[in-house]
Protein backbone atom coordinates (compact mmCIF):
# COMPACT_ATOMS: atom_id res chain seq x y z
CA UNK A 1 0.00 0.00 0.00
CA UNK A 2 1.18 3.34 -0.69
CA UNK A 3 1.91 6.16 1.48
CA UNK A 4 -0.66 8.99 1.45
CA UNK A 5 0.48 12.60 0.69
CA UNK A 6 3.16 13.96 -1.73
CA UNK A 7 2.61 12.09 -5.39
CA UNK A 8 1.82 8.61 -7.13
CA UNK A 9 2.33 7.50 -9.96
CA UNK A 10 -0.12 7.81 -12.99
CA UNK A 11 -1.28 5.05 -14.94
CA UNK A 12 -2.54 4.84 -17.74
CA UNK A 13 -5.80 3.69 -19.14
CA UNK A 14 -5.30 -0.54 -19.56
CA UNK A 15 -2.01 -0.66 -17.94
CA UNK A 16 -1.96 -2.11 -14.67
CA UNK A 17 0.90 -1.34 -12.22
CA UNK A 18 1.84 -4.91 -10.60
CA UNK A 19 5.54 -3.67 -9.71
CA UNK A 20 7.06 -6.70 -11.53
CA UNK A 21 6.50 -7.17 -15.18
CA UNK A 22 5.17 -3.44 -15.08
CA UNK A 23 6.87 -1.11 -12.59
CA UNK A 24 6.36 2.64 -11.25
CA UNK A 25 9.30 4.04 -10.49
CA UNK A 26 8.97 2.49 -7.45
CA UNK A 27 9.35 -0.88 -8.41
CA UNK A 28 11.94 0.08 -11.04
CA UNK A 29 14.25 0.85 -7.86
CA UNK A 30 13.70 -2.48 -6.77
CA UNK A 31 14.14 -4.44 -9.51
CA UNK A 32 15.36 -8.33 -8.73
CA UNK A 33 17.62 -8.22 -11.69
CA UNK A 34 19.08 -6.68 -14.69
CA UNK A 35 15.95 -6.46 -16.76
CA UNK A 36 17.41 -7.72 -20.63
CA UNK A 37 14.77 -5.48 -22.03
CA UNK A 38 13.07 -2.34 -20.61
CA UNK A 39 10.55 -0.19 -21.98
CA UNK A 40 9.93 2.83 -20.71
CA UNK A 41 6.66 4.87 -20.91
CA UNK A 42 6.96 8.70 -21.14
CA UNK A 43 10.40 10.35 -21.43
CA UNK A 44 10.12 13.00 -18.59
CA UNK A 45 13.00 13.02 -15.94
CA UNK A 46 11.92 10.43 -13.88
CA UNK A 47 11.21 7.81 -16.89
CA UNK A 48 14.91 8.78 -18.48
CA UNK A 49 16.63 8.56 -15.16
CA UNK A 50 15.70 5.50 -14.39
CA UNK A 51 15.86 4.17 -18.46
CA UNK A 52 19.31 5.32 -17.96
CA UNK A 53 20.49 3.96 -14.76
CA UNK A 54 19.22 0.50 -16.47
CA UNK A 55 20.75 1.32 -19.54
CA UNK A 56 24.03 1.79 -18.05
CA UNK A 57 23.58 -1.71 -15.92
CA UNK A 58 23.24 -3.25 -19.26
CA UNK A 59 19.42 -2.76 -20.55
CA UNK A 60 18.28 -2.33 -23.76
CA UNK A 61 16.02 1.08 -23.17
CA UNK A 62 13.65 1.31 -25.61
CA UNK A 63 11.70 4.86 -24.51
CA UNK A 64 7.89 5.85 -26.15
CA UNK A 65 7.16 9.38 -25.53
CA UNK A 66 4.19 10.57 -27.17
CA UNK A 67 5.48 14.05 -27.47
CA UNK A 68 7.71 14.77 -30.34
CA UNK A 69 10.73 15.65 -28.13
CA UNK A 70 11.69 14.50 -24.84
CA UNK A 71 11.30 16.37 -21.32
CA UNK A 72 8.86 18.65 -23.68
CA UNK A 73 9.22 21.14 -20.63
CA UNK A 74 12.90 21.28 -21.63
CA UNK A 75 14.59 23.86 -24.05
CA UNK A 76 14.63 22.47 -26.89
CA UNK A 77 18.22 22.40 -28.31
CA UNK A 78 19.38 21.37 -24.99
CA UNK A 79 16.50 18.43 -24.84
CA UNK A 80 17.69 17.28 -28.49
CA UNK A 81 21.66 17.71 -26.71
CA UNK A 82 20.71 15.25 -24.02
CA UNK A 83 18.91 12.83 -26.17
CA UNK A 84 22.31 12.25 -27.87
CA UNK A 85 23.93 11.95 -24.74
CA UNK A 86 21.29 9.20 -24.01
CA UNK A 87 21.80 7.56 -27.66
CA UNK A 88 25.10 7.19 -26.50
CA UNK A 89 24.36 5.26 -23.98
CA UNK A 90 22.52 2.94 -26.27
CA UNK A 91 19.15 4.12 -25.29
CA UNK A 92 16.56 4.26 -28.33
CA UNK A 93 13.26 6.49 -28.57
CA UNK A 94 9.97 6.13 -29.85
CA UNK A 95 8.89 9.72 -30.32
CA UNK A 96 5.34 10.91 -31.26
CA UNK A 97 4.25 7.60 -30.36
CA UNK A 98 1.45 6.05 -27.91
CA UNK A 99 1.41 2.73 -26.45
CA UNK A 100 -2.32 1.56 -27.41
CA UNK A 101 -1.64 -2.13 -25.93
CA UNK A 102 -0.59 -3.96 -22.84
CA UNK A 103 -0.17 -8.31 -23.07
CA UNK A 104 1.15 -9.37 -20.16
CA UNK A 105 0.05 -12.97 -20.47
CA UNK A 106 3.18 -14.64 -21.50
CA UNK A 107 7.03 -14.31 -19.93
CA UNK A 108 7.31 -10.87 -20.72
CA UNK A 109 5.43 -7.97 -21.36
CA UNK A 110 4.03 -7.46 -25.65
CA UNK A 111 3.47 -3.58 -26.34
CA UNK A 112 1.36 -2.33 -28.99
CA UNK A 113 2.38 0.94 -30.43
CA UNK A 114 1.15 2.98 -32.69
CA UNK A 115 1.68 6.99 -34.36
CA UNK A 116 0.34 9.62 -32.33
CA UNK A 117 -1.79 10.79 -34.84
CA UNK A 118 -2.97 7.21 -35.56
CA UNK A 119 -1.50 4.53 -38.07
CA UNK A 120 0.11 1.35 -38.34
CA UNK A 121 0.73 -0.62 -35.03
CA UNK A 122 4.07 -2.22 -34.04
CA UNK A 123 4.88 -4.59 -31.34
CA UNK A 124 7.35 -4.11 -28.95
CA UNK A 125 8.81 -6.71 -26.33
CA UNK A 126 9.73 -6.16 -23.25
CA UNK A 127 10.90 -8.04 -19.85
CA UNK A 128 9.77 -5.10 -17.62
CA UNK A 129 7.88 -2.27 -18.80
CA UNK A 130 8.40 1.16 -17.07
CA UNK A 131 5.47 3.40 -16.86
CA UNK A 132 6.38 7.34 -15.96
CA UNK A 133 4.01 9.12 -18.14
CA UNK A 134 3.60 12.12 -15.01
CA UNK A 135 2.63 11.25 -11.17
CA UNK A 136 -0.54 12.62 -9.64
CA UNK A 137 -1.00 14.04 -6.17
CA UNK A 138 -1.67 11.46 -3.45
CA UNK A 139 -4.13 12.19 -0.74
CA UNK A 140 -6.49 9.13 -0.77
CA UNK A 141 -7.03 8.35 2.85
CA UNK A 142 -6.09 11.81 4.30
CA UNK A 143 -9.81 11.90 5.23
CA UNK A 144 -9.84 15.78 3.65
CA UNK A 145 -13.44 15.69 2.67
CA UNK A 146 -14.20 14.87 5.86
CA UNK A 147 -12.59 18.11 7.27
CA UNK A 148 -14.06 20.18 4.54
CA UNK A 149 -10.42 20.36 2.54
CA UNK A 150 -11.13 22.00 -0.80
CA UNK A 151 -9.07 20.49 -3.80
CA UNK A 152 -9.23 21.60 -6.98
CA UNK A 153 -9.89 19.19 -9.99
CA UNK A 154 -6.89 17.71 -10.23
CA UNK A 155 -7.10 16.52 -6.19
CA UNK A 156 -4.01 19.05 -5.24
CA UNK A 157 -5.13 20.92 -2.41
CA UNK A 158 -5.46 24.93 -2.41
CA UNK A 159 -4.05 26.59 -0.23
CA UNK A 160 -3.51 30.47 0.13
CA UNK A 161 0.25 32.61 -0.22
CA UNK A 162 0.77 31.58 3.78
CA UNK A 163 0.04 27.87 2.72
CA UNK A 164 -3.12 27.93 4.93
CA UNK A 165 -6.13 25.52 3.30
CA UNK A 166 -9.85 27.12 4.09
CA UNK A 167 -9.57 24.81 7.28
CA UNK A 168 -7.90 26.79 10.35
CA UNK A 169 -4.43 25.53 11.39
CA UNK A 170 -4.86 23.04 8.06
CA UNK A 171 -1.67 23.94 6.41
CA UNK A 172 -0.20 22.34 2.80
CA UNK A 173 2.95 21.72 0.94
CA UNK A 174 4.84 20.41 -1.84
CA UNK A 175 3.68 18.05 -4.08
CA UNK A 176 0.00 17.97 -3.17
CA UNK A 177 -0.29 21.69 -3.72
CA UNK A 178 -0.05 23.07 -7.04
CA UNK A 179 2.79 23.94 -8.81
CA UNK A 180 5.94 22.14 -9.61
CA UNK A 181 6.61 18.58 -8.27
CA UNK A 182 10.08 18.98 -7.22
CA UNK A 183 11.96 17.97 -3.98
CA UNK A 184 13.46 21.77 -3.30
CA UNK A 185 10.30 23.37 -4.32
CA UNK A 186 8.77 21.24 -1.38
CA UNK A 187 11.23 22.29 1.21
CA UNK A 188 11.39 25.96 -0.18
CA UNK A 189 7.30 25.22 0.97
CA UNK A 190 8.32 23.81 4.30
CA UNK A 191 10.37 26.64 5.48
CA UNK A 192 8.46 29.54 4.60
CA UNK A 193 5.12 27.77 5.76
CA UNK A 194 6.03 26.90 9.08
CA UNK A 195 7.89 30.66 9.19
CA UNK A 196 4.28 31.73 8.55
CA UNK A 197 2.76 29.47 11.27
CA UNK A 198 5.27 30.92 13.43
CA UNK A 199 3.80 33.98 12.86
CA UNK A 200 7.10 35.01 10.44
CA UNK A 201 7.46 36.64 7.28
CA UNK A 202 8.12 33.93 4.83
CA UNK A 203 8.65 33.56 0.88
CA UNK A 204 9.59 31.98 -1.79
CA UNK A 205 10.55 33.00 -5.08
CA UNK A 206 9.09 30.15 -7.74
CA UNK A 207 10.68 31.84 -10.16
CA UNK A 208 14.29 30.98 -9.05
CA UNK A 209 13.21 27.17 -8.62
CA UNK A 210 14.93 25.37 -11.11
CA UNK A 211 13.61 22.17 -12.71
CA UNK A 212 16.35 20.76 -11.94
CA UNK A 213 17.10 16.62 -11.33
CA UNK A 214 19.23 15.33 -9.07
CA UNK A 215 21.04 12.83 -11.50
CA UNK A 216 21.03 15.04 -14.55
CA UNK A 217 21.96 18.27 -12.61
CA UNK A 218 24.69 19.10 -15.36
CA UNK A 219 21.94 19.48 -18.02
CA UNK A 220 20.67 22.37 -15.56
CA UNK A 221 23.77 23.87 -15.83
CA UNK A 222 23.85 23.64 -20.04
CA UNK A 223 20.55 25.60 -19.75
CA UNK A 224 22.08 28.38 -17.58
CA UNK A 225 25.19 28.51 -19.39
CA UNK A 226 23.33 28.36 -22.54
CA UNK A 227 21.19 31.45 -21.85
CA UNK A 228 23.98 33.38 -20.18
CA UNK A 229 26.01 32.63 -23.54
CA UNK A 230 23.22 33.99 -25.62
CA UNK A 231 22.93 37.61 -23.69
CA UNK A 232 26.44 37.77 -24.17
CA UNK A 233 26.99 37.07 -27.60
CA UNK A 234 23.61 38.91 -28.45
CA UNK A 235 25.09 41.83 -26.35
CA UNK A 236 28.70 41.99 -27.49
CA UNK A 237 29.30 40.10 -31.08
CA UNK A 238 26.33 40.83 -32.66
CA UNK A 239 27.47 41.49 -36.54
CA UNK A 240 30.14 39.22 -36.00
CA UNK A 241 29.99 35.77 -37.78
CA UNK A 242 29.65 34.28 -33.90
CA UNK A 243 26.50 33.23 -32.92
CA UNK A 244 24.77 31.74 -30.00
CA UNK A 245 24.08 28.65 -32.14
CA UNK A 246 27.67 28.10 -33.39
CA UNK A 247 29.07 29.01 -29.38
CA UNK A 248 26.54 26.66 -27.30
CA UNK A 249 27.42 23.65 -29.10
CA UNK A 250 30.63 23.13 -28.80
CA UNK A 251 30.77 24.56 -24.94
CA UNK A 252 28.25 21.88 -24.44
CA UNK A 253 30.45 19.55 -26.14
CA UNK A 254 33.21 20.17 -23.53
CA UNK A 255 31.25 20.18 -20.60
CA UNK A 256 28.89 16.95 -21.47
CA UNK A 257 30.23 13.53 -20.88
C1 LIG B 1 11.81 8.45 -8.87
C2 LIG B 1 11.71 9.90 -8.49
C3 LIG B 1 12.76 10.73 -8.78
C4 LIG B 1 12.69 12.09 -8.43
N1 LIG B 1 13.74 12.87 -8.74
C5 LIG B 1 13.68 14.17 -8.40
C6 LIG B 1 14.79 15.02 -8.72
O1 LIG B 1 15.79 14.59 -9.29
N2 LIG B 1 14.69 16.33 -8.37
C7 LIG B 1 13.61 16.82 -7.70
O2 LIG B 1 13.60 18.01 -7.38
N3 LIG B 1 12.54 16.05 -7.40
C8 LIG B 1 12.55 14.74 -7.73
N4 LIG B 1 11.48 13.96 -7.44
C9 LIG B 1 10.27 14.58 -6.81
C10 LIG B 1 10.42 14.70 -5.29
O3 LIG B 1 10.71 13.44 -4.74
C11 LIG B 1 9.09 15.22 -4.71
O4 LIG B 1 8.73 16.41 -5.38
C12 LIG B 1 9.19 15.51 -3.24
O5 LIG B 1 9.56 14.36 -2.53
C13 LIG B 1 7.84 16.03 -2.73
O6 LIG B 1 7.92 16.24 -1.34
P1 LIG B 1 6.61 16.11 -0.46
O7 LIG B 1 7.04 16.45 0.92
O8 LIG B 1 5.50 16.84 -1.07
O9 LIG B 1 6.16 14.56 -0.53
P2 LIG B 1 6.96 13.25 -0.09
O10 LIG B 1 8.43 13.40 -0.24
O11 LIG B 1 6.29 12.10 -0.78
O12 LIG B 1 6.67 13.16 1.46
C14 LIG B 1 5.41 12.86 2.00
C15 LIG B 1 5.63 12.45 3.44
O13 LIG B 1 4.40 12.39 4.14
C16 LIG B 1 4.47 11.32 5.07
N5 LIG B 1 3.11 10.88 5.44
C17 LIG B 1 2.42 9.89 4.90
N6 LIG B 1 1.21 9.79 5.47
C18 LIG B 1 1.13 10.73 6.38
C19 LIG B 1 0.12 11.13 7.30
N7 LIG B 1 -1.09 10.53 7.37
N8 LIG B 1 0.37 12.16 8.10
C20 LIG B 1 1.56 12.79 8.03
N9 LIG B 1 2.54 12.46 7.18
C21 LIG B 1 2.33 11.44 6.36
C22 LIG B 1 5.21 10.26 4.29
O14 LIG B 1 5.76 9.28 5.14
C23 LIG B 1 6.28 11.09 3.58
O15 LIG B 1 7.46 11.20 4.35
C24 LIG B 1 11.52 12.60 -7.78
C25 LIG B 1 10.45 11.74 -7.49
C26 LIG B 1 10.53 10.41 -7.84
C27 LIG B 1 9.34 9.51 -7.56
Amino acid sequence: MPRPTGSDVKSLPGIIIDEEKIVSSTGALALPQIPKKLVVIGAGYIGLEMGSVWARLGSEVTVVEFAPDIVPSMDGEVGKQFQRTLEKQKMKFMLTTKVVGVDTSGNGVKLTVEPASGGDQTTLEADVVLVSAGRTPFTAGLGLDRIGVETDKGGRILVNERFATNVSSVYAIGDVIPGPMLAHKAEEDGVACVEFIAGKHGHVDYDKVLELSIHILRLHLLVKLKSRLRHLVLSTVLGSSLSWQTVVPRRLMMLKG
